[in-house]
């Protein structure tokens, strides 16, 4: 009796475990939004379609599931049932006869959301993909350089939820009865007398779709499709290269009559821009990329260029200073390049040598632009004047005669043919 109570008490444990919790098997919170359950759904029933794992039962199983899982929370009704009576409410509500309970085929789920026959068109199944759909999206150097976590929205065509990509308002699909569903018709033409041509021509009953739909879905108007924007997340990872791709597989424009292509996004850079917030207001904002390293123009005076003793504190990209500086007496020659090392760009991992796990980086070029006054105010230039005459007849170089150039104009000859 003992061991029969144990064995029931195991059976128990296996039905709970067996019965994944819907909430958690799609990773969201009690309180997801119908957006977010459906944006887990597109996620997870790609990652676990067994054309994308073939032969993993536990694949299959978990795509089973997370169909299941999202039939009952999509659905205002079930998914009141099953938060208040978990799964065992869902169960006997389904005995009960519930509707809108009902399940459908886990394969015809994933076609109503990438279309299809619920295959990918490549591996099993030999459905057709539909075509891959580009965007650009541009985000700024500072992303490229912190990376980040953000979101884009684009417009693109999807299957009409409200007939659930058959363009029928009650779901009833009738097959042309005068084309017999082909959509076209052969037909006899005669060209003179005893000699025909047959041609095929589209039916003109159905207009070649080989479908009539009696009541059109009001939504997509029969069209099984509408235009609707969507959003998708965007890892901006740090040190990214410019116009890297990210793909989004089967995010493409959708239709009932082929699996979605993927969508690919080419990753920009904006111009450089100062922004609102304090961290958008940085120096590095027009630091200019090269690879991983970073470029950026310093401007000194001429005072500093020549006697040194000044500093620089630069923004750079995440807010740190880099700090320039020369002692008193350190010229820098103007177009000097002063090279920084590890103030460039992070090193995207997937450029790192094999085998290093550190984050590396590039290098900062600073490049030092000197500006001459272009006014002085009297007694200024009359002291500098001074100064300049006294040292000028000590030691002054005259760059013209130290280079060997003549003192006045050199006579060419002329009228003179050489004899070759
Ligand atoms: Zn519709
Ligand atoms: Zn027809």
């Amino acid at each position: 009796m003992l061991l029969r109570i144990f064995l029931f008490l195991a059976c128990m444990a296996l039905v709970v475990l067996g019965a994944e919790d819907f909430y958690k098997l799609l990773g969201i919170k009690k309180d997801a939004s119908e957006r977010e359950i459906k944006k887990a759904y597109r996620k997870l029933s790609k990652t676990y379609h067994p054309d994308k794992n073939p032969g993993d039962s536990t694949a299959h199983d978990k795509f089973v599931a997370v169909a299941e899982a999202y039939e009952v929370l999509i659905d205002e009704e079930t998914r009141r049932i099953y938060d208040q009576y978990g799964h065992d409410g869902i169960e006997q509500h389904k005995r009960g006869g519930g509707q809108r309970g009902q399940h459908h085929d886990p394969f015809d789920l994933f076609s109503r959301f990438f279309g299809g026959s619920g295959h990918f068109g490549h591996g099993g199944g030999g459905q057709r993909q539909g075509p891959n759909m580009e965007v650009r999206v541009a985000v700024p150097l500072r992303d490229f350089y912190n990376g980040r976590s953000t979101e884009f929205t684009i417009e693109k065509q999807a299957i009409c939820s409200a007939c659930e990509g058959t363009g029928s308002e009650d779901g009833h699909v009738e097959t042309c009865n005068q084309c017999g569903g082909r959509g076209a018709r052969i037909q006899r033409q005669q060209l003179a007398p005893g000699l025909f041509q047959q041609v095929q021509v589209a039916c003109d009953k159905c207009a070649g779709k080989g479908k009539i739909i009696k009541k059109p879905c009001p939504v997509c108007g029969g069209s099984r499709v509408v235009r609707e924007p969507e959003t998708h997340e965007l890892h901006v990872e740090k040190g990214m290269p410019k116009g890297v791709q990210i793909t989004y597989e089967n995010e493409a424009d959708e239709s009932p009559d082929y699996v979605a292509g993927n969508l690919i996004v080419h990753l920009v850079e904006t111009e450089p821009a100062l922004g609102t917030l304090e961290h958008e207001r940085t120096d590095g904002t027009f630091f200019r990329r090269r690879g991983k390293d970073l470029f950026w123009r310093e401007v000194l005076s001429l005072r500093e260029a020549w006697m040194g003793d000044w500093t620089r504190n630069i923004t750079h990209l995440d807010g740190h200073i880099v700090q320039l500086s020369r002692k008193r007496g350190e010229v820098v020659q103007p177009n000097t390049i002063e090279i920084l090392k590890d103030e460039g760009m992070p090193i995207w991992y997937q450029h790192l040598p094999e085998g290093t796990h550190d984050e590396l980086f590039g290098e900062l070029h600073v490049e030092y632009v000197v500006v001459l006054p272009d006014q002085m105010d009297k007694p200024m230039e009359k002291d500098f004047w001074g100064v300049w005459e006294k040292y000028r007849k000590k030691q002054g170089v005259q760059l013209d005669k130290e280079n060997g150039r003549p003192e006045g104009p050199i006579p060419m000859p002329s009228g003179v043919h050489d004899e070759l």
